[in-house]
């Protein structure tokens, strides 16, 4: 039997080890993925191959140090510098960014979406802005504080702080990549901005699963269609399963059994 883990601090309450145990078990495969708790990131290639595993998953956070405990790189994860699934094959450990294009995929539903704003500027949206380029979008960043901002500007994206922000286009979609609302009811941003940008936007996303933030409630109200982070966990965890089983089942496979539980 093979087996997988989820590597982050905290990380009870990841839905990770659900996930891909449903999908194991519904394909037949002898695989089980379980949690552990990984304070020290630098620690990580270590106990890696301390504990057995064909691969792994990384969250908040040691994404970074995950990408430097890897011996090979996928091109778009050496590009965006940071790695949320580890295989180990034949003792070397590949690393991959499945996030981004979990969320470039959860995204799809919503045409005709060719500018984006970004509330919010921290490692998730580092990932994501690169391949929403990638793929075409254009991609604009808000944040609270200038400082995560610089690396941003340096890669040529349009970059507005609170304080300076100017509405001088408008936003087809605008995403909460922000931690504000998570674990109380803060907006991701001041009210009088995002009355501005939700109102001329097609459509609105939050990255935060799970729960109606004050952001999707604030869009709701204003009759834009909504999603939360639920597709982009469900995706990037498919997508790292088809990393971990080598391509043997297709995506829609995978997330007929893995999308069960979102309805545990
Ligand atoms: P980081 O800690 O790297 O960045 C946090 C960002 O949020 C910063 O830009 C920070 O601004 C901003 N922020 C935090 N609190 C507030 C607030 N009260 N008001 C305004 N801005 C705020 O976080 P991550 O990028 O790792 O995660 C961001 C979110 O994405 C989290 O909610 C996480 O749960 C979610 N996520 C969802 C996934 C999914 O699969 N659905 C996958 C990964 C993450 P500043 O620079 O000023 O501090």
């Amino acid at each position: 039997m093979q087996l997988f883990n989820i590597f982050g601090n905290p990380v009870s309450h990841s839905k990770s080890p659900l996930m891909h145990n449903l999908a194991f078990q519904g394909l037949g495969y002898n695989g089980v993925y379980t949690r552990y708790r990984l304070e020290d990131g630098s620690q990580l290639r270590e106990k890696f191959f301390e504990l057995g595993i064909s691969g792994a998953n990384i969250t908040v956070p040691h994404k970074e140090y995950a990408f430097k405990a890897c011996d090979e790189l996928d091109e778009f994860a050496q590009k965006v510098g940071s790695v949320n699934t580890i295989v180990n094959r034949d003792g070397k450990l590949y690393g991959y960014n499945t996030d981004a294009t979990g969320f470039l995929k959860a995204i799809s539903e919503f045409k005709e979406i060719k500018t984006v704003l970004f509330l919010g500027a921290g490692g998730t949206a580092q990932s994501t802005s690169i391949v929403l380029r990638d793929a075409g979008y254009k991609v604009t960043l808000l944040n609270r504080s200038p400082k995560r901002l610089e690396r941003y500007k340096k890669e040529g994206f349009k970059t507005f702080t609170f304080e300076d922000f100017e509405m001088n286009e408008h936003f087809d979609l605008v995403v909460n990549m922000t931690s504000a609302g998570l674990e109380d009811d803060s907006l991701p941003c001041p009210i009088e901005i995002l009355e501005e940008v939700v109102l001329s936007s097609k459509a609105c996303v939050d990255v935060i699963y799970g729960k109606e933030t004050p952001f999707l409630k604030f869009a709701k109200n204003y009759n834009k269609p909504t999603k939360d982070g639920s597709d982009m966990l469900l995706y990037q965890g498919i997508i790292a399963f088809e990393y971990f089983t080598n391509h043997q089942y297709s995506f829609d496979e995978i997330k007929l059994y893995m999308q069960q539980a979102f309805k545990l």
